[in-house]
């Protein structure tokens, strides 16, 4: 693994960094995706120049023209990645690669030019080494990293635009759910279809959120923390939530629902298929019907349900809504192997127990 230490980037720190003191206080209650670190890492891209003016500067605002392609036609992709704070004390970004390799997948599908994983993950280290005092001790609390990447070009032709514009920014995160490992209630969408077959629904593009947040919204209104997406086509198919996905626990078996064009292939799900084995904890990617989740409940064969992602982390599932009734998962709490399987996946991120080769990328 090559180590890029922020070579390609001009560095402009920022002149009145946030206080020790100040930033002390945000890192200890920062919610989620509001407490931002004091920089920024930036790229354009130009068919002249590929990748280009690389810099850290400090977090600011930037300004846009109106004829901004990304603005008006969504060629807009993103990332979503944490940096954890060791047993040693030390920071280390988990899974920089896979990451990389998706933003390149996302980028293409949207015709837009793919970043190298290596400048990606220089991007990372130049931004996590300079903001590393912004990841938190805290058990639960980690730095999330934002890569963004939009078209820039101020044209309001209807073809890939010629210009790009990345940005990498942080913010301190104490975790999604206000309720911390408390069990979700989710919803069952009927209604509305995340994505659809040959569309944009297993890359991770803007549009794909703009378009769930009615479905959110209804599932708010019925009391629930997320939704849950069925295949567009039957709709009788578990696919994912929102920005999780979802396994399915059998005593100690486990099934998730196989990756269709219109699931994302969350890197937390990769990384739980690879070691819930190690723990004698089989796993099958499977096909699961609505009707079957919920009969699967009510004889008991069904113990667990959990989201996983990198930012919900590993979230249990107490109870489903949907139009047709209610039901409750095991009692309705967060179960052993849900359990087991969130601390385990912690520790691993953590360093406390060895992960498999190349997933943390320590930074010091
Ligand atoms: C990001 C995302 C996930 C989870 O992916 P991770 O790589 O584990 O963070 C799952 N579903 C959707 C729709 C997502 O956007």
């Amino acid at each position: 693994m090559t180590m890029l230490t922020g070579a390609p980037f001009r560095i402009e720190p920022a002149a009145a960094p946030t206080p020790a003191a100040r930033r002390r206080e945000l890192v200890a209650d920062p919610g989620f995706g509001r407490v931002f670190t004091d920089h920024l890492v930036s790229l354009r891209w130009s068919p002249r120049d590929g990748w280009h003016d690389g810099a850290l500067t400090p977090y600011r605002p930037i300004s846009l023209d109106p004829a901004t392609v990304g603005l008006h036609y969504g060629q807009v992709v993103f990332e979503g990645l944490n940096a954890h704070r060791g047993e040693d004390g030390g920071v280390a970004v988990f899974r920089p690669h896979a990451h990389a390799a998706r933003f390149r997948r996302s980028a293409r599908r949207l015709a837009m030019p793919e970043l190298p994983d290596d400048l990606f993950v220089a991007a990372v280290d130049t931004l996590v080494r300079h903001d590393r005092d912004w990841v938190g001790e805290a058990p639960g609390s980690c730095l999330y990293l934002r890569p963004l990447m939009f078209a820039s070009e101020a044209t309001l032709a209807l073809r890939p635009a010629l210009e790009y514009r990345f940005l990498l920014m942080a913010f301190a995160s104490g975790g999604y759910f206000a309720s911390g490992f408390g069990a979700v209630t989710v919803w069952v969408s009927e209604t509305f279809t995340r994505a659809a077959p040959g569309g944009t629904g297993s890359v991770k593009c803007a549009g794909n959120y703009g378009g769930a947040l009615l479905a959110q919204a209804e599932a708010a209104g019925q009391g629930c923390d997320q939704v849950v997406w069925l295949d567009p086509v039957e709709r009788r198919q578990v696919e994912e939530l929102g920005g999780m996905n979802l396994f399915f626990v059998y005593d100690d078996r486990l099934v998730t629902p196989p990756l269709t064009s219109t699931v994302l292939p969350g890197v937390t799900r990769e990384c739980l298929l690879d070691l819930a084995p190690r723990l004698g904890l089989p796993v099958e990617e499977a096909p699961i019907t609505v009707d079957r989740w919920r009969r699967d409940c009510a004889s008991g064969a069904l113990t667990e349900v959990f989201a996983c992602g990198t930012a919900a982390r590993v979230t249990p599932v107490g109870t489903v809504r949907s139009a047709g009734g209610e039901w409750r998962i095991g009692d309705g709490t967060p179960g052993p192997v849900t359990t087991r399987l969130a601390r385990h996946l912690s520790a691993v991120q953590r360093g406390a127990v060895p992960g498999p080769p190349g997933w943390r990328y320590e930074i010091g």
